[in-house]
């Protein structure tokens, strides 16, 4: 009998760590993210290709990086997608290889979790590479650039880089690929590093200007806004129109109202999938796994959100100059922080009042 008892509670002990461990990885067998309050996706339409037209097409995935089933779903419906409308390459918005980056260049993590994923006809193309949270832990971010000279598919050129694409002869596209973790986590090389995010700025005369990277700056997901982000980067973006900033770390996909004309654009679903909620200036938010594909001409910037079964579920358009300049300070973040200080407040005078009375009990009983 005893051993019997033993066996039942070791066993139920294990499935509760498996649990956990599927819990904490993000994968959910047993029921999938939610976005918590959701309201109705707003009618969209997707604007016909024009003959004659050219066009660069794109696409941003982030926190893909596990090597997982789930990994390998995203791509084949991105190599779907490509096959289908076309792709020129992809930007990764970080966390390329979890849980801790990648040991060297030739970690074998870099087939694993890269190379035999995305290794499908139409996903032949660069992958202009930003680093993650987690591709830092360890001091390991420097061997994402070195893997960039042993694999050209993996572009990095640098922590942080630009780089153009030309649309047609008097037309491009300005891309920078920041570093966000230094920038969030106040490390003294991000002033170095933000100096540079505006000479390229102020400097470059594109037709488009794209920014993207790991943290978001606005952001309903688990994480939410980016303090740092908000104080450093935000004003650069704005202050030199840039059209679209791009962000992962959230596992979700969000897109909001333009901020003083810059469009921010959250696709973290790469891998993994995390509730999310809607946000008073949120257009869209949608969990579950994903993508973002762009289209972008001279004149027009298209985007599609891709949910899990390759559908779009939501589309977004633009036309340059003429986005409406809508101001919003992100009131949000001070409301969600002032919550958590009054919950806390709260907690405090609650146990204080246990003390008070332990106190009294106590001497009570000393009476
Ligand atoms: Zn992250």
């Amino acid at each position: 009998m005893k051993h019997i008892k033993h066996a039942v509670l070791i066993g139920f002990g294990l499935s509760l760590v498996l649990l956990a461990g599927i819990y904490l990885n993000g994968f959910y067998p047993f029921g999938k993210s939610k976005v918590k309050n959701p309201r109705p996706v707003p009618p969209f339409e997707i604007p016909a290709k024009q003959p004659g037209t050219p066009y660069v097409y794109f696409i941003a995935i982030g926190d893909q990086g596990t090597g997982d089933a789930n990994q390998r779903l995203v791509a084949r419906l991105m190599n779907e997608k490509a096959a289908r409308d076309s792709l020129h390459f992809v930007i990764t918005l970080g966390d390329n290889i979890y849980p801790d980056g990648a040991f060297s260049a030739r970690d074998p993590q870099w087939k694993r979790k890269f190379e035999d994923i995305y290794n499908l006809p139409f996903l032949n193309v660069p992958f202009y590479a930003s680093l993650g949270n987690h591709d830092h832990h360890k001091n390991n971010g420097i061997h994402a650039i070195e893997y960039s000279k042993v694999n050209p598919k993996w572009v990095m050129p640098d922590f942080y880089y630009a780089f153009t694409k030309r649309i047609d002869q008097e037309h491009d596209i300005l891309f920078i690929a920041l570093d966000t973790d230094p920038i969030s986590e106040k490390a003294k090389t991000a002033d170095k590093q933000i100096a540079w995010l505006e000479e390229q700025l102020s400097t470059s005369t594109a037709t488009w200007k794209i920014v993207f990277g790991h943290h978001p700056v606005f952001s309903f997901g688990k994480h939410g806004h980016e303090k740092e982000m908000i104080k450093r980067v935000r004003p650069l973006l704005e202050r030199y129109k840039v059209d679209a900033y791009f962000a992962g770390h959230d596992h979700d996909r969000q897109l909001f109202e333009p901020v003083n004309g810059v469009h921010y654009i959250i696709s973290g679903t790469g891998a993994k999938s995390r509730n999310t909620q809607y946000g008073p200036k949120t257009v869209f938010a949608a969990t579950n796994l994903g993508f973002v594909w762009c289209r972008v001409s001279p004149s027009q910037f298209h985007v599609q959100f891709i949910n899990e079964q390759g559908e779009i579920e939501f589309a977004y358009t633009w036309e340059k100059g003429n986005v409406p300049l809508l101001a919003y300070s992100p009131e949000e973040w001070k409301v969600k922080k002032e919550k958590k200080k009054k919950k806390k407040n709260k907690k405090k005078k609650k146990k204080k009042k246990k003390k008070k009375q332990k106190k009294s009990e106590a001497s009570e009983y000393l009476e």
